[in-house]
């Protein structure tokens, strides 16, 4: 009976072998000879893509897009590296909810490993840390990053250095952490609460496209939506679609030297536990964010010279933004660079128009940082920022601009400045005027994306008579700081315009 099983098991050893070999050799008989051919077996790969309508696009990471499904054709090498997933709308039923080009979430920082036959998608977290080895290898398994999701392998790439998995179930379902809802939907502003209900069937995978470090998957996601209070219903269960573009981002491999966060600069921080074998407890760290600026010239900038950074930050300004309102913007986001001369950069942070003619510029890709246009009631515009969990560099950063910005701002300006400046005494303000209304507004939400935080004591240093001072407002303004909440001059009194008082927060459209 053993020996029958063992010849059984040896039997199935070889049948296994003859399935994992790609070719087989055999005899055919030609007239009298018989001659050699080979006949090629398909691997489980070929047969796994045979016969389908399959597009590819190769990267990164290979995306298989098939029947509706998404497949990862994942390098091994990738495994156990850092990356980041940020969720972006593309398209929207109902900017109330959310912006095209806003990301409702913070992105998640994953990373992939396998566990036999399994590949799993981790959830990374890196919050507690320590310079001594031995308890940072304790932190590492009392800190294990999570599986969020198992994936089972497909099939091995032909040369056997990638595995195929299947990503639909991940990316077409009503993720908390990537759907389309944010805690700050202006729907909700009044106190009303959304209910929602996600349709996997009217649910599809988009568009695909993969570039040297990242991927990007769109997925149209659509739910049934509910607007409602404690009272009653405003909406009741609204069809709503929302396309997420998915961005799979691989973290420097070489992370960023961080740095310090300074209590006395209000600076966006990263917040960790650090642990000491040096008779401390659990100490608080803080890593300010910042952009990766690194000098392309090391020698130069040692002696003191402005050099170029190697990697400058750009900022791409949607095209959808009225043309009157462009000049300002970039106008805006390049007087920055003043700051950046400071520590030895120049042309440190540019403006660009969306490039026509670039097919890899995809400005819901993680990559890009843009400023985006929103047709929306909102009278506002943010500034936020995205960052590498692990130092503090910022990735992406975008500032968007709802529309009727403009008219907070042209209503700021008259109410109060018309009592002194009879050049606002008009519903719809001059070109130069607005225009300089929208370069505050913007150079306030690049410094947010800079990752300076607000500065409201700016102001209050500031004695009420100086705002009557033709030269200490021409200097500096209505505020010291343009991170302050700056208004208009409203200290001003008739005739102090004549006499050169400036009646505008800082900084100065220059043309
Ligand atoms: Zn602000």
């Amino acid at each position: 009976m053993r020996l029958k099983l063992v010849i059984i098991f040896m039997s199935f050893l070889f049948v296994q072998e003859v399935a994992a070999s790609s070719a087989a050799i055999i005899w055919k008989k030609k007239g009298k000879k018989e001659e050699k051919v080979e006949v090629k077996k398909e691997t489980p790969y070929e047969k796994f893509f045979k016969g389908k309508k399959c597009e590819t696009v190769k990267g990164l990471i290979i995306l298989h897009k098939m029947d509706n499904k998404i497949y990862f054709e994942l390098p091994l090498s990738l495994l156990g590296k850092d990356m980041l997933i940020g969720s972006t709308v593309t398209e929207i039923t109902n900017n109330g909810f959310a912006n095209v080009g806003e990301k409702p979430h913070e992105p998640m920082h994953v990373m992939f490993t396998r566990t036999d036959s399994t590949i799993n998608l981790r959830q990374v977290t890196c919050a507690y840390m320590s310079k001594d080895r031995n308890l940072q290898e304790r932190i590492k398994t009392s800190m294990m990053p999570a599986i969020i999701e198992n994936l089972a392998i497909k099939a091995y790439s032909p040369d056997s250095t990638a595995v195929v998995i299947d990503m639909t179930n991940f990316l077409l379902s009503d993720n908390e952490q990537l759907n389309p809802f944010s805690a700050y939907a202006p729907v909700t502003w009044s106190g009303a609460w959304i209910e929602k209900e996600f349709k996997r069937n009217n649910s599809q995978i988009a568009k695909i496209k993969a570039f040297d470090d990242n991927v990007s998957v769109q997925s149209s996601l659509t739910y049934s939506v509910s607007l409602r209070d404690k009272r009653s219903y405003y909406w009741y269960k609204e069809p709503f679609t929302a396309v997420m573009t998915r961005t799979f981002l691989l973290l420097p491999e070489e992370p960023m030297r961080p740095r310090l966060a300074d209590p006395r600069i209000n600076i966006f921080w990263q917040g960790y536990s650090e642990f000491s074998n040096e008779g401390n407890g659990m100490k608080p760290l803080y890593y300010a964010n910042r952009w990766r600026l690194e000098p392309k010239d090391e020698a130069a900038y040692r002696r003191g010279e402005l050099v170029e950074p190697k990697k400058p930050i750009v900022f791409y300004i949607d095209n959808a933004f009225p043309e009157m309102w462009k000049p300002y913007m970039k106008y805006a986001v390049e007087v920055w660079q003043k700051a950046f001369e400071n520590i030895g950069f120049k042309n440190a942070i540019i403006a660009k128009d969306f490039p026509t003619n670039d097919p890899e510029f995809d400005p819901d890709n993680l990559k890009y940082s843009c400023i985006r246009y929103s047709p929306s009631s909102v009278a506002n515009a943010m500034g936020p920022s995205w960052t590498d969990p692990r130092t503090g560099e910022i990735i992406n950063a975008s500032v968007y601009v709802y529309h009727n910005v403009i008219k907070l701002v042209q209503d700021w300006r008259f109410l109060h400045t018309a009592a002194v400046d009879s050049d606002v005494r008009k519903v719809v303000l001059d070109d130069e005027i607005i225009g300089d209304c929208i370069r505050y507004v913007v150079s306030h939400e690049v410094g947010h994306c800079l990752a300076l935080m607000h500065n409201m004591s700016a102001s209050a240093a500031i004695p009420v008579d100086s705002l009557r001072s033709p030269s200490f407002t021409q200097k500096y303004g209505t505020t010291y700081s343009i991170m302050d909440y700056a208004r208009n001059n409203y200290v001003a009194q008739p005739g102090d315009k004549e006499k050169g008082v400036r009646l505008t927060p800082p900084g100065t459209w220059v043309v």
